[in-house]
């Protein structure tokens, strides 16, 4: 007998949360439907009060969004994942099902800034406080915290720089102060990397990115125990930002090949880093799996792929990242990340473009910066793009 314990990932990727229906088909099949029949009133009432497992109403129960959930559970080495229509909505009913006013949060300061806007904005509006501490400095995350802090959230490697943070310190420090740690694994997707591992309680996803790959849909995710995953749960149950059955569809065809993908991007990643890295125009590559990355070592560890996205500062400023974004031909311009697409973007007036030139250089971010996330083309062709931008 198969231990089904014991399958490796490869395996999990294509096999775990297939369910079949009467018709037998082999591939998975796409629920749509916003409505589920019951046999009878009595059958009805059992599984409106839970006491009948089934489906119901796909704002919370959906064949293929069960599978997805099961599928991506499987890979995260979770018991239970729940999917959401956004990574935003993912982090946003997370905070609600275990947030209250008066509590607080302690946060990485390089976070996606949707991020930082509904912590500060959305969340500060009903008393939820935020402190933020540097990604890589732990004496800082344990000075933030405070006796009503309740959740430690952090992104790693966070975006531009691909600074890495130690999850196992940090799930130490959160839970030595009585908070839960949740980590946004958007870049590494479970194919390089399960926080949960680590000691992170939650993990969140923007299953829009690597999981998807293809750039096709949004989606989003949240991982962790059955007992911090049901309250998520029944947020969503109740207030609805839940994932629709299509794109769950599409989400579980990419989580088979993400780790095919996930070796694609970071062999490719690699290789530009290295490349760039011996160019004169640039001062500066920020890649986890380059032996100059300050957390190199930890990347190593913790990680088992160094990732798809990279940036690197150009000596010439903001002119030169302009000029050179303006003449790739086969790279997109598109802030997007995660994709087969090679995509190149310029941080500094884009996702960090409203901070104050203050706020954006404590911040690491500098004028002549420019990210790229490394898709599925062939590299010399990448390399090729580049060298006739300088
Ligand atoms: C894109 C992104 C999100 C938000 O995901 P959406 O699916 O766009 O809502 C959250 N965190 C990180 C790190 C991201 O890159």
């Amino acid at each position: 007998m198969l231990n089904l314990n014991e399958l490796h990932p490869e395996t999990l990727a294509v096999r775990a949360g297939t369910m079949r229906s009467e018709f037998g088909e082999h591939s998975d099949a796409l629920y749509l439907t916003s409505s589920f029949v019951v046999g009878s009133a009595e059958e009805a009432a059992l599984k409106f009060t839970g006491q009948m497992p089934g489906y119901i109403y796909s704002r919370f129960t959906n064949p293929t969004v069960a599978a997805f959930e099961q599928r991506l559970a499987a890979l995260e080495c979770a018991e239970r994942a729940v999917a959401t229509a956004s990574g935003m909505s993912a982090i946003l009913a997370l905070c609600m099902a275990h947030l209250k006013s008066g509590d607080h949060i302690v946060a990485s300061s390089g976070l996606f800034g949707a991020t930082i806007q509904l912590f500060n904005t959305y969340l500060g509006k009903f008393g939820v406080t935020v402190s933020y501490a540097a990604q890589t400095d732990l004496s800082a995350w344990e000075a933030a915290a405070q006796t009503n802090t309740k959740l430690f959230f952090l992104e790693t490697p966070n975006n531009p720089l691909t600074e890495i943070a130690d999850i196992a310190a940090i799930a130490e420090i959160a839970h030595r102060h009585g908070a839960l740690l949740a980590v946004d694994n958007c870049f590494c997707s479970p194919a390089l990397q399960q926080p949960l591992k680590w000691g992170a309680d939650l993990v969140v996803h923007s299953a829009t990115k690597f999981i998807d790959g293809q750039g096709r849909v949004l989606g989003g995710a949240v991982v962790g125990s059955h007992a911090l995953i049901e309250p998520i749960y029944l947020f969503l149950r109740t207030a609805g930002p839940t994932l629709s059955a299509f794109n769950a569809w599409v989400l579980l065809k990419g989580l088979e090949t993400l780790g095919l993908r996930m070796k694609a991007h970071c062999e490719n990643a690699l290789k530009l880093a290295q490349w760039l890295e011996t160019q004169p125009q640039v001062s500066r590559v920020y890649y986890p799996g380059l032996v100059s990355h300050p957390q190199y070592a930890l990347a190593q560890r913790q990680q088992t792929g160094a990732g798809g996205v990279l940036s690197f500062e150009l000596k010439g400023g903001k002119a030169a990242a302009w000029a050179l974004i303006d003449a790739v031909q086969l790279m997109s311009r598109t802030a997007n990340l995660g994709d087969t697409r090679t995509t190149i973007t310029h941080p500094a007036t884009t996702s960090h473009g409203r901070l104050t030139p203050e706020a954006r250089a404590a911040a690491g971010i500098s004028d002549g910066m420019v990210r790229i996330s490394v898709g599925l083309e062939h590299i010399d062709d990448l390399i090729k793009d580049l060298v006739s931008g300088f």
